[in-house]
């Protein structure tokens, strides 16, 4: 039998209609000759509960206990949809991630897949049930406990299912139409992509563009799944949304597709440093070591021997590196004046596989944003993106004006 992989996101299983909605998507695939594995959310804003609940008892949780309570949203929309199905004459079934298994690292909330093993599965596909639903977001590590795959993990559940599967396509339903050339949420002249190479849609991802989680794209490109994202709330015959493909499926393109953001970032300062052979390993060791993602890097010319060194984190992860310097300065393996955390920062992103061919990219980012008056604080470059770090209270002006500036709400 051909095999789909279907995901519905949390707004799309957000109440009993939503679930009917999405069980009738899955019975067209059904009828039309389709086993199908469905992979589902926890229902809209459940998830951010159950983070509320474990922050509020214990701020610096047990990453083995959390992942054991924000799981749980998922086996409830998994077992709701299988009887949703049941009632509508489909053989269906549910599956949590360790029946399945589904085994991962024992990196607790930011768990990667290292197996998914078929047999169970396609044992009962074999028996006459036509779909599996299968609870995303969640797996079962070496040890025996309930892992998560970090924030956004249904899509990657959905993406390596379609891989162990060889499903002939993995549609992922959302609350949007496709991917666009940036958050239709923040400009109304956003464009919807028919299609978007992998290798821009992992940068716009990592850059925050929450509409695919980051490693559901690095799987598909390494296994190459045909990922299509798609509403679940339009007809499906208007529904074509967006085909993430190989760049050379894509004809005409701009130099920059798209703008990304990421609200929560802070930007760390450490004043006046010694500078030596050896000071850049050891400040990020110890940062590594405690688990913080250190993105952005500047490292000032040093005046005396000594210098200033910057980077950025997520907000949230600005108590563990103070912890860590602190540790650090106090066991002398580095030392410093002061260290300054503005947690007021964002940064905006253009990407574009046309930027490895044009020059002139940077350029006109930096007058967009001279333009507008905002200032920026930090850069970072890459083959095809372009990262700043602003003041937060600019960023959909910035997103906005640089969406404008490229041209970005016209097709190349
Ligand atoms: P789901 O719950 O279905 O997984 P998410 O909220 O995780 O949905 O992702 C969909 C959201 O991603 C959209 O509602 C949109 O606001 C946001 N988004 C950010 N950037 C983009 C983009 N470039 N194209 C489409 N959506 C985007
Ligand atoms: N429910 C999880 C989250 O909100 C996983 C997902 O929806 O992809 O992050
Ligand atoms: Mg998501």
């Amino acid at each position: 039998m051909p095999l789909l992989v279907m995901k519905f996101g949390g707004t799309s299983v957000a109440n009993i209609d939503r679930i009917r909605r999405a069980a009738k998507r899955v019975g067209v695939e059904v009828a039309k000759g389709y086993d199908v594995i469905v992979i589902v959310s926890a229902m809209a804003g459940r998830t951010n509960e159950l983070v509320g609940w474990v922050d509020e008892i214990s701020p610096m949780y047990d990453a083995r206990e959390y992942d054991a309570v924000v799981s749980s949203g998922e086996n409830v929309t998994a077992g709701l949809m299988a009887l949703t199905l049941q009632e509508m004459d489909v053989p269906a079934r549910s599956w949590q991630g360790w029946q399945v298994p589904l085994l991962t690292t024992s990196v607790h909330s930011a768990a990667r897949i290292e197996e998914i093993p078929t047999d169970n599965i396609n044992a009962k596909f074999a028996e006459g049930m036509k779909v599996a639903v299968v609870a995303g977001f969640q797996g079962i590590s070496p040890e025996g406990r309930i892992t998560t795959l970090g924030r956004g993990g249904s899509d990657t559940t959905a993406v390596a299912f379609a891989a162990a599967f060889g499903a002939e396509r993995c549609d992922i339903y959302t609350d949007v139409d496709g991917v666009y050339t940036t958050d239709p949420r923040i400009t109304e002249k956003a464009r919807k992509l028919d299609k978007i190479a992998f290798e821009e849609m992992l940068e716009l991802a990592s850059l925050g563009a929450k509409v695919l989680q980051t490693r559901s794209v690095e799987l598909a490109m390494r296994y190459n799944v045909r990922l299509r994202v798609l509403s679940s709330f339009e007809e499906q015959s208007d529904n074509a949304g967006t085909l993430v493909c190989a760049e050379e499926d894509i004809m005409e393109s701009n130099v920059v597709n798209g703008i990304a953001y990421s609200r929560d970032e802070a930007k760390m300062t450490l004043i006046s440093v010694a500078d030596r052979p050896g000071i850049a390993a050891a400040i990020f060791s110890p940062l590594s070591e405690a688990g913080v993602n250190v993105d952005m890097i500047i490292q000032n010319i040093s005046e005396e021997g000594r210098t200033d060194m910057t980077f950025s984190c997520p907000t949230n992860q600005v108590a563990r590196a103070q912890k860590a310097l602190q540790a650090a300065k106090d066991s002398g393996d580095i030392n410093y004046h002061d260290l300054v955390a503005d947690t007021d920062v964002a940064k905006v992103s253009a990407v574009g596989i046309g930027m490895r061919s044009q020059s002139g990219v940077a350029a006109r980012m930096f007058e967009t944003l001279r333009d507008e008056g905002i200032n920026i604080k930090v850069i970072a470059t890459s083959e095809i993106k372009i990262s700043v770090l602003i003041d937060r209270k600019y960023m959909e002006l910035a997103v906005q004006a640089l969406h404008d500036a490229f041209g970005l709400d016209k097709a190349a």
